[in-house]
């Protein structure tokens, strides 16, 4: 018996010293232990800690912002760099910007994963208008793979009307399609906005006085009863303050089925980051924005007890020079393209919190692999180092102090907002489907995730 490649001496857990051998044929983890048998390649782990490759499901790849602005990483470039941190598999974006047919943006977006990607990528589909075919569409987009839906309640250019949430929920629970909610109360975004132009407040302090915190948990709110009204379980995104949680809690105590996920900037980066004119804040702002201590203490302990369930980076990358601030410095607070880059940061941060005892490995494997793997129905074969699932793993270096530099990084974006934080953890090396990743993957060696619905 012989493999394709042997992982030897490789440390399953932070600071063990008994090695294992991972052997893979085939693309697939076939033994973990100790193996006479040799592999075509052997990597020589020499006690590293070796983990799972990380799965990402809210990527912002080949997309148009809620602003008109196209990301600047396309599905080849954002995948690059999501492989270069440790990521393996993200979901994307297809999305029906109004008058499109949901089937041809989704069919587009199928053709681009098959001949850009480098890593595995699955994709969700936004709706901005329901249709009266909607069932047929959703119907079609099962049968092709796409198993999942994502509607905003706010931005003018994404929002469904209300009575639309409500379809779109329905529709997707009959289907037992996922439906993801960007969950923020229009109302007091738009009271907000209206305030804060006349008061002066044409920077990021106009974005974080319309998108409060009271709008985020009133979005929140609303969400939770919605699923609860029509029976369904709701995914929602990008969940950043301590309201929502308590939102959150309630809801789950009266049983209501909710998938919670938060982002790495909104631990890492604190709102003191906003203040100044947009030159300087714009890189740093994000929808919801960022939040204060209280906040980010209350989102640190969701991840420990299990409020959050997901990990997910809303890898957003506008560059400064195209398109965040399509006025430079004449840019108004509402023209800015809201979101970060982060789909290479999000592992080697959570891996640092790992080295810097914040939350454990098995967590930090759970909120950043096998949790969201679960919940794109593509568990057990991603997200999980166990015999039988795909041979996505991630050699790592933990312990060697460095700070982030965007030179450093692969994606198309002009900065990174971790510019000079210290990490602990950085991927040496990258194994995709038993392959381990060279400098330059060929576009198109990735894969599209066709899902299926549970
Ligand atoms: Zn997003």
């Amino acid at each position: 018996m012989s493999y394709d490649l042997v992982i030897r001496n490789a440390a399953l857990a932070l600071g063990s010293d008994e090695g294992v051998d991972i052997s893979v044929s085939k693309g697939v983890i076939r033994s973990i232990g100790i193996s006479e048998a040799a592999g075509t390649l052997e990597v020589d782990a020499q006690g590293a800690l070796v983990t799972p490759g990380g799965v990402d499901p809210h990527c912002h790849m080949a997309q148009i912002s809620s602003t008109g602005v196209p990301t600047a990483d396309d599905i080849n470039s954002g995948t690059v760099s999501a492989v270069n941190g440790g990521t393996t598999t993200v979901a994307a974006f297809a999305v029906q910007h109004r008058g499109d047919e949901v089937r041809d943006v989704a069919a587009a977006m199928i053709a681009r994963v098959a001949s850009e990607a480098v890593t595995d990528v699955a994709l969700h589909m936004i709706l901005t208008e329901l249709g009266s075919t909607i069932d047929d569409d959703l119907e079609w987009l099962i049968d092709h793979g796409i198993t999942s839906l994502k509607i905003f309640t706010t931005y003018d250019r994404l929002r469904l009307a209300p009575e639309a949430v409500i379809g779109a929920i329905a529709a997707a629970g009959k289907s037992d399609m996922q439906v993801m909610i960007h969950a923020e109360h229009d109302g007091m975004i738009t009271d907000g906005r209206a305030q804060a132009i006349p008061a002066g407040l044409r920077d990021a302090r106009g974005h974080q006085m319309s998108h409060t915190r009271q709008a985020e948990r009133a979005g929140v709110a609303e969400a939770l009863a919605i699923g609860e009204y029509a029976d369904v379980p709701i995914y929602l995104v990008h969940v950043s303050t301590s309201g929502s949680l308590d939102e959150i809690r309630s809801a789950r105590s009266r049983g209501v089925r909710v998938t919670v996920e938060t982002c790495p900037h909104y631990l890492w980066l604190d709102e003191s980051l906003l203040a100044g004119d947009l030159p300087s804040t714009a890189a740093f702002m994000s929808s919801p924005p960022l939040r204060g201590a209280h906040d980010r203490a209350a989102l640190w302990a969701g991840l420990a007890d299990g409020d959050i369930d997901i990990v997910a980076s809303d890898h957003a990358p506008y560059r400064m020079d195209g398109g965040k601030l399509p006025d430079g410095a004449d840019t108004v607070f509402t023209g800015v393209a809201n979101g970060m880059p982060g789909v290479e940061m999000r592992m080697p941060l959570m891996m640092s919190a790992v080295a810097e005892g914040r939350l454990s490995l098995n967590r930090v494997l759970e909120l950043c692999c096998s949790n969201p793997a679960e919940s794109l129905g593509i568990a057990p074969n991603k997200g999980r180092l166990e015999v039988g699932s795909d041979a996505d793993l991630v050699i790592w270096d933990v312990g060697s102090e460095r700070e982030v530099r965007h030179s450093a990084l692969h994606d198309q974006v002009d900065y990174t907002p971790y510019e000079g934080v210290p990490v602990m953890a950085w991927p040496d090396t990258v194994i995709y489907r038993g392959r381990v990743v060279g400098p330059d993957p060929v576009p198109g060696s990735g894969r599209f995730l066709k899902r299926t619905v549970a």
